[in-house]
């Protein structure tokens, strides 16, 4: 059925450079992630891991090879929908003035103020936005509350989470949050049916996804659990 292979994620022989660059960012990468399993990203800055998570949202496109999501190529997904099943969390936290509840409901305007809530809780920030005066309404940005780094990286996972998507990336998007925090978002996380890409620096992370996959300079050079590796 449709639903089993919703999350899955394939990258048959998928080679990247960018535009008027002639070296391979990407050089020849295969991976498969079925649904609801936990793929770690691991490898040295420079080695090709924010590249190859903005090309399944089509942010770049493959010079070679072929990316499924959900069974179907990515160039056969209308762009839209094909975003809106994604839900890609960039290294750098982007939050834009206003308050933490339009932060929120970026991208989904639909969203109920209770959905908010519970992505919010799964994401960890929930408790922290619960000690503001004003809650959900409190500003962010410029005259807004300071938030720490690893209340932004929540603030954009619980983001991202809102809109459900059926994989979630999240580019180091934990880097700042203590090992408690991290636990407690990861036993949140698994109970969503998402699969997830996860790029990570900590072992400890890797340690708790189903396979990874290590990159140097654009290629493979290793791929399995974390016993295998
Ligand atoms: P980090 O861990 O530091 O985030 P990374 O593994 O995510 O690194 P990428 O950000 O994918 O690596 O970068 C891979 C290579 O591609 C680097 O050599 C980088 O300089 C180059 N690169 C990244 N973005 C662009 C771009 N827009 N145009 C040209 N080259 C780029």
């Amino acid at each position: 059925s449709f639903t089993r292979f919703k999350g899955e994620l394939r990258f048959e022989n998928v080679s990247f450079n960018y535009k008027g660059k002639p070296e391979p960012i990407l050089d020849n990468v295969s991976f498969n992630v079925a649904t609801g399993e936990k793929l770690a990203i691991m490898g040295a800055t420079g080695s090709g891991k924010s590249t190859l998570l903005n090309l399944i949202p089509r942010i770049f496109e493959a010079t070679e090879g072929k990316i499924f999501v959900g069974g179907v190529e990515v160039n056969d997904w209308p762009l839209k929908d094909l975003r809106d099943t994604i839900g890609l969390v960039p290294q750098q936290s982007i939050l834009f003035t206003g308050s933490i509840l339009e932060n929120l409901s970026w991208g989904d305007s639909d969203a109920a103020p209770d959905e908010l809530e519970e992505a919010a809780k799964k994401a960890q920030i929930h408790e922290s936005i619960d000690l503001f005066p004003q809650k959900y309404k409190t500003r962010v940005g410029q005259k807004g509350v300071n938030l720490s780094g690893g209340q932004k990286q929540r603030l954009s996972i619980a983001r991202a989470l809102v809109r459900k998507p059926s994989i979630l990336i999240l580019d180091d998007s934990t880097s700042a949050l203590d090992v408690k925090t991290e636990n407690a978002l990861w036993d949140a996380l698994a109970k969503e049916a998402a699969t997830m890409l996860v790029v990570t620096q900590k072992v400890q992370t890797a340690r708790g996804a189903d396979k990874i996959l290590l990159l140097d300079e654009g290629k493979v050079v290793g791929y399995g659990t974390h016993a295998d590796l």
